[in-house]
């Protein structure tokens, strides 16, 4: 149990958890708006805000509200809704600052909306395909929030620049770009405050991209530092990474990028003045370019310890030496004081998408302990003396497939993790998924043609085992990081679920991609209370208080990873631009009706295209590069589950000179569809016959 309960800054807590009380009473003694919606004070409030991402310094997802609790959450009601036309996947966690929420959609458009009525205060989109045509090819379009400092709002864009709006009206005051030109990263993630500096990393280890996190300063936006997360070239790079790190890789790595790009778990840790940054999977996926003989590759899937003031290293704790399953560290960092062995511990916990759960000491990065969290045939255990894997030597898989769990998708995604100082619990969404993987003969990596495209060196396809009834499913996990060991958990049909948020009314909070959204008692798992939001959910919830009442929003929109598009049991008949994308939020006794909102549809519409007779060469061809190029965005087998059009179903993809002159042209670049001037005339027809054949195997009448 943790020793946070009985520390000063608890007692603390109670009182405020008496005073939100007392402004619930009908005098609302003492309760003003406190600045609601003026900006003018540029402090937030503690307790009653959700200041930072992870809702505190720790990244806990705890809140001290209590005003909704386990014995009136089934009152929980709409307060309002707000649609969000132009939007499709949504990750972000919003921010709530004095009464106004302030999120990010896709690319890195902001919204600033208050919080009491849903009124749409201002946005600000920073015309990411205008500016950067290209970079909007890697991946897809998500962002996962934004930060706030003295009265501003600093937004991290898909194409790498760090804006800096004005709270009040969203007027950019400062704009820097902190990607590198030209090395075909892009950013994703919410941005961190350390201090007076804001760290932001990078994404696009699949596309021969170097990771490396910046940190600004958070008034002017100067860069103040780097650090790599691998190496360079030890011939020409002089960065500290290259110097201590090289030496654990083979080859020549940094032709292919080497990858462990930071994209989303990065938490400060203000009295050790230390940031621990969570880093990306190998590039490429295929060992024989990097490590061959097993070399450690550091830092791959590791948590970086770095001063947060010079960028210097500190120390590291790798979770996957030699990293080839795309597994990552990059879900989000949990700071706690545990008690264990009797012995009161500053630690850090994470759930890499490996599917271990870890408990790391972070004044020197050794390992405590960590166990499996579900379906795991990589390696037996974790040796606690060594901190190494005990590796199952089948999942390290040559040319022959091997059979792997979890997936590359993860047992744990991104998606964050929250942890109840009362209850000592984490709650952690998990999901059990296998693949099949295997080295390919390189043709994609060494392909001379210059596209832009997914360059990995494996094949990889999801594997769900017939005889277990499991897999394919997701699971909200109760983990005790003390008795390591679950407490409770919910399973679900499927996975892709949003991570979880927690509250001293003992609730526990989360959203499913089938589009529910449930509490929970955070003690025992019972389900309290159910809401049908009518479209996938996958950003996680968050609550505030304004004017003494406690609400909770959240993000409505689902998409947003390769992973979701890769298994059919992903998709939930999520269509691109039907459902509208939302926020929703919830109050006591809230009466507010959900606009209506078209029902799943998994139908293919079958559309007329000319009589053409597909050639099988060019079919295949097509589906290797739309693999690579098209996929991440339009979904395996051109399936988009609803982050981007479903190309089986697309006039233009059904016309080939629209479609041609499309791509060609980049005419769409600003709804997020990326310019592809460099393919050829055969390419591009090789893409449009297996987007046409995949269509003659799908399509039906819409209806039927
Ligand atoms: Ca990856």
């Amino acid at each position: 149990m943790s020793d946070y309960i009985g520390s000063p800054k608890w007692s603390a807590a109670r009182l405020l958890l008496s005073a939100v009380g007392l402004c619930v009473g009908a005098a609302l003694v003492g309760c003003s708006e406190s600045g609601e919606e003026s900006g003018r004070n540029y402090q937030a409030v503690p307790d009653t805000d959700w200041i930072v991402h992870g809702s505190n310094s720790e990244e806990t997802r705890f809140s001290r509200l209590a005003q909704i609790s386990t014995s009136n959450v089934g009152s929980l009601g709409l307060a309002w809704s707000l649609d969000l036309p132009e939007e499709n996947a949504l990750e972000a966690t919003p921010l709530a600052i004095r009464g106004v929420l302030y999120f990010s959609g896709g690319f890195g458009k902001v919204y600033a909306v208050r919080a009491r009525d849903g009124k749409l205060l201002w946005s600000y989109d920073p015309k990411v395909g205008e500016y950067a045509p290209s970079r909007i090819r890697v991946n897809f379009s998500v962002n996962r929030g934004v930060a706030y400092f003295e009265g501003r709002i600093l937004n991290a864009t898909k194409d790498g620049r760090m804006i800096a709006l004005d709270a009040r009206n969203g007027r950019p005051i400062w704009s820097t770009q902190f990607l590198r030109p030209n090395d075909g990263a892009i950013s994703t993630g919410a941005p961190r405050i350390m201090g007076d500096k804001v760290i932001i990393g990078n994404s696009g280890a699949e596309m021969s991209v170097r990771g490396y996190v910046t940190a600004l300063d958070a008034r002017t936006g100067k860069i103040l530092w780097r650090f790599f997360t691998v190496p360079g070239n030890p011939a020409i790079d002089r960065d500290e990474t290259t110097r201590i790190a090289a030496k654990t890789w083979a080859g020549q790595w940094w032709k292919y990028g080497g990858g462990g790009t930071p994209w989303s778990g990065i938490t400060y840790d203000e009295k050790k003045q230390l940031v621990y940054v969570g880093t990306g999977n190998g590039g490429p996926w295929n060992q024989e370019y990097r490590c061959p003989n097993n070399e450690d590759n550091l830092f791959l899937s590791s948590v970086v310890a770095l001063d947060a003031n010079t960028g210097a290293y500190k120390w590291h704790y790798q979770y996957n030496p030699c990293e080839i399953w795309d597994w990552k560290a990059t879900s989000d960092i949990v700071l706690a004081r545990l008690k264990i062995e009797g012995r009161t511990r500053d630690v850090l916990m994470q759930a890499p998408s490996n599917g271990f759960f870890y408990v790391i000491d972070r004044d020197n990065g050794k390992l405590i302990s960590a166990e499996k969290l579900g379906k795991v045939n990589w390696a037996d255990r974790i040796d606690l003396e060594t901190g190494r894997p005990v590796e199952n030597p089948e999942a390290r898989y040559g040319y022959k497939p091997a059979i792997v769990y979890p997936s590359a998708y993860g047992a744990h995604g991104w998606q964050p993790t929250s942890y109840n100082p009362l209850t000592g619990l984490i709650y952690i969404p998990y999901m059990q998924y296998g693949m099949r993987i295997s080295r390919n003969d390189g043709s994609d990596l060494h392909d001379s043609s210059n596209v832009q495209t997914t360059r990995i060196g494996a094949n990889v396809e999801g594997y769900l085992d017939p005889k277990d009834p499991m897999d394919g499913r997701g699971s909200l996990i109760a983990w005790d990081p003390v008795k390591r060991s679950a407490r409770w958990r919910v399973d679900y049909p499927t996975g892709w679920n949003t991570g979880t948020t927690t509250t001293a009314g003992n609730l526990v909070f989360q959203g499913t991609n089938a589009g529910t959204f449930y509490a929970y008692d955070a003690r025992d798992g019972r389900r309290l209370w159910a809401f049908d939001a009518r479209l996938g959910i996958i950003a996680p919830p968050i609550t505030y208080a304004v004017g003494g009442k406690q609400y909770v929003s959240i993000l409505v929109g689902p998409g947003g990873t390769t992973g979701e598009n890769t298994l059919p049991e992903f998709a939930q008949g999520w269509k691109y631009r039907a459902q509208p994308r939302r926020i929703l939020t919830f109050v006591l006794n809230g009466k507010a009706r959900l606009p209506d909102t078209p029902p799943p549809d998994k139908s293919v519409l079958s559309l007329e295209r000319p009589a053409m007779a597909l050639d099988p060469g060019r079919v295949g061809r097509g589906m290797s590069l739309y693999h690579r190029a098209c996929y991440s965005c339009h979904g395996a087998g051109a399936a988009s589950s609803g982050g981007a059009p479903d190309l089986r179903e697309s006039g233009i993809a059904s016309d080939d000179s629209a479609f041609a002159q499309l791509l060609r042209s980049g005419a769409l670049v600003e709804f997020g569809m990326p310019k592809f001037d460099d393919l050829s005339d055969p390419q591009i027809n090789d893409l449009y016959q297996y987007i046409a054949s995949e269509a003659q195997n799908h399509g039906t009448d819409r209806g039927h």
